[in-house]
């Protein structure tokens, strides 16, 4: 049998993109092997998010080459995220760069593949699940927003949404199979839309899965702040499957920087918005589900950037009392206003130290705000074992070191009463029943 191998890039949507590639590929009769050297046909899920990654698929084609050499039916194959003016640049080295919307065609297009069945129902196309307990679930791919920094819109296109019915069909065949961790996955996935019924939204699909039969935890990213609605905060907070943590990203913290990302609210907005978020589960919660948890992503040394406009960063950061934050240095990517039009103007050591300021904060606010769990015992779910403790995930989405004698704890829910408190995670033992 022939064997294909992905190599994936980037973000939790490349991951589960990967996941359906699989289903294609075995659908046409591959199997998945471990390794490019063993593989026929090899299939590089990329990410050009960042120069870096587009650099290292470009710095792989010597290695790719030499592969073909010593296997003659070897096939190279890109996909995912690329600019269509870096096509050429990947046409001398991949026999297909095919375009990831189009997987259910792709059984047509690649023609020389001596494929061993080529009918199938491309339209309703299941996943090959890496995990067995956590799954992601595309509902939207694209954006329409235009971030001056990021290219999504650009790799990506513009927002197209998924039908309801067929992303509550998918959830509900993974509750049954007893996945534990179900993850909605959108560029901008709080702006989601039915296409079957326009008024189907966002907070309409989170009520829908939480009528679903089963013990699983739902969560979601990445949501925009212009898009997170009073019903919709209202539908998370009543929505016991939700697990109370977003990432609401916020980018910056000063309002001339926001309005040149082209991030349309103040941060006087978004801290009425976190407010507001925070009081509807303190209301209408129990216990630690009171405790929503809100993380971010912030640019630092965003072109232009004063120092003194990055202290209103740091002033948000205080303010918002984040949980975790994805903090990155201002890089330009290709195709994005920024790269075209403004300059990365913002010292490289600069960058370095707003990074570094940022983390501090967090930690600090972190070892206040873990202290609530201080001999709580909670659910964690828990994802692997490491040495001779097991790393899970709390409700919150805290990282949890679990000491437990009992084997073959991955993939489960398990009592812990957590015993120690670190700025940035947990401790505990697991409780036995
Ligand atoms: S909302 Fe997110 S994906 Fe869309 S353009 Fe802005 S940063 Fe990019």
């Amino acid at each position: 049998m022939k064997k294909y191998h992905i190599v994936t890039f980037g973000c939790q949507m490349n991951i589960s993109d990967s996941e359906r590639i699989s289903t294609i590929f075995e659908s046409m009769g591959f199997i998945e092997c471990p390794s490019i050297d063993e593989a026929d046909i090899i299939i590089m899920n990329m990410c050009s998010v960042r120069q870096s990654a587009v650099d290292r698929i470009l710095g792989q084609a010597v290695r790719l080459s030499e592969l073909k050499k010593t296997n003659k039916r070897l096939k190279l194959i890109l996909t995912g995220c690329f600019l269509e003016s870096d096509k050429f640049k990947f046409n001398r080295i991949f026999d297909y760069v095919l375009k990831k919307e189009d997987l259910e065609i792709w059984p047509q297009i690649l023609t020389d593949l001596d494929i061993r069945k080529k009918k199938m129902d491309y339209l309703k196309i299941d996943p090959k699940r890496s995990s067995s307990f956590q799954a992601s679930v595309p509902i939207s791919n694209g954006c329409d927003n235009f971030c001056t920094y990021c290219a999504v819109p650009f790799t990506r296109g513009r927002l197209v949404s998924r039908s309801h019915k067929s992303i509550i069909k998918e959830i509900r065949d993974l509750a049954k199979k007893g996945y534990k961790e179900i993850w909605l996955l959108g560029e901008n996935v709080n702006s989601y839309h039915s296409p079957d019924d326009i008024n189907f939204d966002f907070a309409s699909l989170i009520r829908a899965i939480d009528e679903i039969d089963g013990d699983f935890w739902l969560r979601f990213t990445s949501p925009h702040p212009k898009d997170f609605s009073d019903s919709l905060i209202e539908a998370l907070a009543e929505s016991p499957k939700f697990a109370p943590y977003i990432n609401l990203p916020a980018q910056a913290g000063n309002n001339e920087i926001l309005r040149k990302m082209n991030r349309p609210y103040t941060s006087e907005q978004y801290l009425k918005l976190i407010k507001k978020i925070k009081k509807a589960f303190s209301s209408k919660r129990s216990g630690l589900e009171r405790e929503i948890a809100i993380s971010t992503d912030i640019i630092v040394g965003f072109p232009t950037e004063s120092e003194e406009q990055f202290l209103d960063t740091l002033e948000l950061f205080k303010k918002a009392e984040f949980d975790m934050a994805f903090i990155a240095q201002y890089s330009p990517r290709p195709e994005s206003h920024c790269y075209k039009n403004m300059a990365d103007d913002v010292k490289k050591t600069d960058k370095r130290s707003r990074h570094k300021i940022l983390t501090e904060s967090l930690k600090e606010i972190g070892e206040k705000k873990n202290k609530i769990f201080q001999d709580q015992t909670i659910p964690v779910l828990v994802f692997e074992k490491y040495k001779s403790y097991y790393l899970g995930r709390n409700r919150q989405n805290k990282s949890v070191k679990i000491f437990s004698k009992q084997e073959d704890l991955v993939g489960k829910i398990i009592d812990v009463t957590i015993s120690k408190t670190l700025p940035l995670s947990l401790e505990g033992n697991h409780i036995y029943h």
